[in-house]
């Protein structure tokens, strides 16, 4: 394709990066291959050299993969892009491949179970320190700042409580701190928000959610300009190995084909959810980025196209209302995955943050009574309906 660049998103998710193969197969062809074969001696050396273009083991790229890490840079606006086994991989890759013994982090607290356990538990044994802020205070990521401070990281919204930080003005505090932005896009979706447009360095999603989109497969992605992956990324991806295998880069890069078609659907769906919400007496309150009461309201309208696929809310009976309501729902499944085409629920203080301490807990306002709800691609109507027969169950 010529020109790519300049076709609108749901054009790109479509035609973008595609690399036909001789049989000029319509649907991207899967590559389930380990290694490539060389013409000659000659050719094996030119290959290895960088003087001739080409595949050569897919732990470093694979044609597949590659498609698939095209799509994904058109989409974000980005340079040049790694995609990984999980969201986890990709995340781990953008923050180590970068740090060194000695260096500083200031991250948002309110992150990612497994990111949190990164940043809090495996960087220090190497020698990483990190500093911990709200990441929705912008004074607190100034005063963390240290002459060794490498890397601000955030996400936005955050999980489970969708609090937003403001990502255009962490960016600039990174910028005066000499630092790089590392941004986990996850929650908003490359479709809602595009962190490098408003200053961040480096954004790492996990394809397992909303790219994905239907439960499938894991995978992740790193994406940033070319100087950053040269320098910090290339090495450490194809000598740690945590690339993507070429059947998920397939099974995901047909994700991204519907990827604004379902987070369309499921942002609008969200919405009335929220709204419905909100009217009842059993919801003591309803945290959606796209709503006017939301604490960051107009940051999010600034940074974001959508109000999110999301809707966090909780119930005045705590953990008892809480669970009830889980229990009677016949259509919204309970598990703590999201961006699914099904919607999905969970009540954070047991499952995904059951391992922060009480304190940890409190900090980040997750009650008893909290719950995160994964809006899906059915009817809105039939989840408002089953919302409404659980609430009843109360
Ligand atoms: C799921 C998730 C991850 C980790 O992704 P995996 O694909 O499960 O490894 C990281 N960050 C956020 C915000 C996530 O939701």
């Amino acid at each position: 394709m010529t020109n790519t660049r300049k076709l609108r998103p749901a054009t790109q998710l479509v035609h973008g990066g595609i690399n036909r193969s001789q049989f000029g197969e319509t649907s991207e062809a899967l590559f389930l291959t380990q290694g490539f074969v060389y013409d000659s001696s000659e050719a094996a050396e030119a290959r290895f050299k960088g003087e001739e273009p080409g595949f050569i083991y897919s732990r470093y790229a694979n044609p597949t993969t590659d498609m698939f890490e095209k799509r994904m840079c058109m989409l974000e606006g980005a340079e040049d892009a790694r995609a990984t086994a999980s969201g986890m991989a990709a995340v781990t890759a953008a923050l180590l491949c970068q740090l060194k013994a000695g260096d500083h982090v200031v991250s948002a607290r309110a992150l990612f179970g497994s990111c949190r356990w990164v940043v809090e538990q495996l960087m220090p044994k190497y020698g990483i320190e990190t500093t911990f802020v709200d990441g929705r205070d912008l004074s607190a990521w100034e005063k963390a700042v240290r002459p060794n401070t490498k890397v601000f990281f955030l996400e936005s919204p955050t999980n489970p409580t969708l609090e937003v930080v403001d990502i255009a003005a962490v960016a600039r505090l990174a910028d005066q701190a000499g630092a790089k932005l590392v941004v986990d896009n996850v929650f908003a979706t490359p479709i809602l928000q595009k962190p490098l447009e408003l200053g961040a360095h480096v954004v790492a999603y996990s394809a397992t959610k909303h790219i994905d989109g239907q439960g499938r497969c894991l995978g992740g992605v790193v994406l940033s300009d070319k100087d950053w992956i040269d320098e910090h990324l290339h090495d450490y991806f194809r000598h740690t190995g945590p690339g993507m295998s070429p059947f998920n880069a397939w099974v995901l890069m047909k994700g991204l084909e519907t990827l604004p078609l379902r987070v369309g659907q499921q942002t609008a769906s969200a919405g009335k959810i929220a709204d419905f919400l909100a009217d009842r007496a059993e919801v003591a309150r309803v945290i959606y980025p796209g709503r006017d009461d939301h604490p960051q309201a107009d940051i999010c309208k600034k940074q974001m196209a959508g109000g999110s696929t999301m809707v966090a809310f909780e119930f005045n009976g705590g953990k008892d209302a809480a669970f009830r309501f889980q229990n009677a729902l016949e259509i919204i499944r309970i598990s703590n995955n999201l961006g699914d085409a099904k919607s999905l629920i969970t009540h954070p203080a047991t499952t995904t943050h059951k391992n922060l301490t009480d304190e940890a807990r409190a900090e980040l306002s997750i009650g008893d009574g909290l719950v995160r709800m994964s809006v899906g691609i059915e009817d809105a109507q039939d989840l408002i309906e089953d919302i409404d027969n659980a609430l009843s169950a109360i």
